[in-house]
């Protein structure tokens, strides 16, 4: 069976960009693939290298998984800083990665532009250590939203030099998994292009009724169609997407008729969104509050997760240094 392994960073909690992104198709897949998924705490040190309480933080997305539907008895969920191994792929990784193909990646250089006083190394090798993520469960599957296809292609890269270098062919060439056809990207409702923990326009899991219909109500919109059939400026293009992944398709077929017919009231459309987004979250959220007060299943999760997945790590890194040629 394909193996997928994807991973999320606690630096927050999670929003519909990572549930829509990334979450939701965890969930699809681990009735299909052999999955584990695990809390990137060492990645968060990125840009938040003094976390206040990193294992409360990793504890928190750890109860939002489960509330999203991860059943840890069909996909184990792991603590990343639990598996020591990774950090010895990651070190072998960036032996073998060039400084002005790091350089390069744009989530390097828009990092480097957020906290231009911390570009550290660890920024610059975000792509090694997720490589090493991957990796380390030689896993051909790796869902993740439309933002971290470069990072995609980086992992490759480090998969086919491995490979290429000692002559073997021992690491697949992960690919990006999408639930629905395309890369997702769920936009902001202030008119920027991402929903992001780093732009401060999310709507969370945690988010009660109240708080998603304000935030919605609140998206930036224009003063509306004029001529039948135009194009959708970004911001209405937004608010449609939101429409795509949250309401039925004959939801979404009815405000496009009136976009295009010119009758579209946006109030209509973002109370419409509020309420199906709503739906969505509210179960989850209810979830979200069970499973945090169980710390004793949080524990028990992770370190049986965090057994899978050593035991998985292990094997990879015992062959890799044979292969490099270090004692067994
Ligand atoms: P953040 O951008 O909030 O810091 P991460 O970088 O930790 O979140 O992303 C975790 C996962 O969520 C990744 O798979 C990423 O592709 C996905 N993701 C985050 N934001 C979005 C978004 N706006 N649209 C689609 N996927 C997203």
């Amino acid at each position: 069976m394909e193996k997928v392994v994807s991973g999320i960073r606690p630096t927050g909690n999670l929003h519909l960009g990572n549930y829509f992104g990334a979450v939701k198709s965890f969930v699809a897949m681990q009735d299909q693939y052999q999955c584990m998924f695990f809390i990137a705490d060492w990645h968060s040190l990125t840009t938040h290298p003094k976390p206040e309480n990193i294992q409360a933080s990793a504890r928190t997305i750890l109860a939002e998984y489960l509330a999203c539907g991860i059943d840890p008895q069909k996909a184990p969920i792991y603590i990343q800083s639990d598996v020591k191994e990774t950090l010895e792929l990651y070190l072998y990784f960036n032996m073998n990665m060039y400084l002005g193909e790091l350089e390069r990646v744009t989530t390097f250089k828009e990092k480097a532009r957020q906290q231009p006083d911390n570009v550290n190394a660890g920024l610059l090798t975000y792509p090694t250590l997720m490589a090493a993520d991957v990796l380390q469960h030689r896993a051909h599957k790796v869902p993740v939203g439309k933002d971290q296809e470069q990072n995609m292609e980086m992992m490759r890269k480090c998969a086919r030099r491995f490979n290429n270098i000692y002559g073997v062919e021992f690491f697949p060439e992960p690919q990006n998994f999408y639930f629905g056809e395309k890369a997702l990207k769920v936009p902001g409702l202030d008119g920027s292009g991402k929903m992001g923990k780093s732009t401060g326009n999310c709507i969370y899991l945690r988010d009660d009724e109240k708080t998603i219909t304000k935030k919605v109500m609140k998206a930036v919109t224009d003063a509306g169609p004029t001529e039948p059939n135009s194009p959708k400026p970004e911001v209405i293009e937004n608010l449609f997407t939101f429409l795509s992944i949250a309401s039925t398709p004959d939801t979404y077929q009815y405000f496009d008729e009136q976009w295009n017919n010119c009758t579209l009231r946006y109030g209509d459309l973002k109370k419409q969104i509020a309420h199906d987004l709503c739906e969505i979250v509210a179960p989850i959220r209810a979830k979200i509050e069970d499973y945090s007060a169980n710390t004793e299943l949080l524990d028990k999760v992770a370190r049986e997760g965090a057994e899978v997945a050593r035991a998985s790590a292990s094997e990879t890194l015992k062959a890799v240094r044979e292969i490099i040629g270090f004692r067994k």
